[in-house]
């Protein structure tokens, strides 16, 4: 067995970076920038009231109250025209350039209109500068708003929209083509017959693929023939950027995929010393990463978790190839027994008081999917005998908080 950072560091070793792609803004959503974004103008582009009210001059309000004569009005989008002069306000609203002459806005709520609008008492005295937004306040021009390297959230496409940037240049989001291998599996609702199975890796790992901000491609079903699944292999590998196969890379008699990708490529099969998910190949077929997964149903996805996402994340361009893993504090015993290998426990995680808790998400066969689908973190438990009640383990957070009461 191989322990299993060392699997890890083999598989991301041999997982190049894709090539950039300029993509409209919102399909750029989760991608990762390909190059530095330099402002080319301020945000804000000038001067501007942050507050519906009157632009004054600051050492008019410094008696106040005080009347002024109202010259104008300015809705945002509106250039001023007229100047503010001594004993003079301009009606303004958010977002309306300053007009020259005023260095302040006076909130309304501070004001009182008479004649109709036409004059308006100020009652407090406000400071230069006052509710005045300043040009470049937000982005100055020139500056570099971007590193190559950062991962698009909605936020930086505001930000990219704001200047005026509708086209962006990020890593190409790779194409993942998935095949499920077996001779038991079906697909569909029909009843089964004794010693058929549904296949369901196929559906759960093309979902890990499109929650990691991937393209999935389904490949099919494949029985356990070595001619149909290196024809599949090789159809997958040249239509895609990388190929995830579930089964048939473990020991049984009927375990093709290693032996079809050891012919096709240059491969390595795996004993990871971890639980669930110790068999794993991996090979470059004509240069694309294929990712031999096992086939029980949990250890297919706690196989993609742990060796094929990060690897997949480097072709993404993300620097962040792991998950963080926090400190957690059991919440009820997880046991295991000492063999060798780092335990991967299903867990529901919540945070409280300051702390992490975990607990049992249930059975822990590699098996009984259910258990991951009612878990929203795995702990990991090192070789030993597991943690009682109160033990700190590692937590890696896979989903979102889920309440246990
Ligand atoms: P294998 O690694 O091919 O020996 O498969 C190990 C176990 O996982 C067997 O019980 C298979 O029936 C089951 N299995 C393999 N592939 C799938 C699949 N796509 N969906 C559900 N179960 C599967
Ligand atoms: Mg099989």
């Amino acid at each position: 067995m191989i322990p299993l950072a060392e699997a890890q560091q083999a598989v991301v070793d041999r997982c190049a970076q894709l090539p950039t792609v300029t993509l409209p803004l919102v399909e750029a959503l989760g991608h990762v920038t390909a190059g530095a974004v330099t402002a080319a103008e301020a945000v804000p582009a000038f001067d501007n009231t942050a507050m519906d009210g009157y632009a004054v001059r600051s050492a008019d309000t410094a008696a106040a109250p005080v009347t002024l004569d109202v010259v104008d009005t300015l809705a945002a989008g509106r250039a001023p025209d007229v100047a503010v002069g001594p004993g003079q306000a301009v009606r303004i609203m958010t977002g309306a350039p300053i007009p020259p002459g005023a260095d302040a806005v006076i909130m309304v709520e501070r004001t009182r209109a008479l004649d109709g609008g036409g004059r308006v008492v100020a009652e407090v005295s406000v400071p230069v500068g006052n509710h005045v937004r300043r040009a470049g306040e937000d982005l100055e021009a020139g500056r570099v708003v971007f590193e190559p390297g950062e991962v698009l959230q909605p936020a930086h496409v505001g930000v990219l929209a704001g200047l005026g940037i509708h086209a962006i240049s990020v890593v190409r989001r790779p194409r993942v083509g998935v095949i499920s291998t077996g001779d038991e599996l079906v697909d569909g609702a029909e009843p089964l017959a004794l010693g058929q199975v549904r296949d369901s890796n196929r559906y759960s790992l093309l979902s890990l693929v499109r929650e990691a901000g991937l393209e999935g491609v389904d490949l099919g079903l494949v029985r356990d023939d070595p001619e149909a699944i290196r024809a599949t292999i090789a159809r997958g590998a040249a239509a895609c950027d990388a190929v995830l196969t579930s089964g048939g890379v473990s020991m049984g008699d009927y375990d093709c995929v290693k032996v079809v990708l050891d012919e096709m490529g240059e491969m390595s099969w795996m004993q990871v010393a971890i639980k669930p998910a110790k068999p794993f190949a991996f090979g470059l077929v004509g240069g694309t990463p294929v990712f031999g997964l096992p086939g029980n149903t949990v250890s297919s996805m706690v196989s993609f978790e742990l060796l094929a996402r990060p690897a997949l994340r480097r072709m993404m361009g993300h620097a962040q190839l792991h998950r963080p893993r926090v400190q957690a504090a059991a919440a009820s015993p997880l046991r295991r027994h000492p063999d060798g290998k780092i335990h991967f426990a299903r867990v529901v995680w919540s945070y409280r008081q300051g702390r992490y808790e975990v607990r049992s998400a249930g059975g822990q066969g590699s098996h009984q999917l259910s258990s991951l689908a009612a878990a929203n973190g795995l702990a990991v438990l090192p070789d030993g005998r597991g943690a009682d009640t109160g033990d700190a383990v590692e937590l890696i957070r896979l989903h979102e908080a889920r309440r246990w009461d």
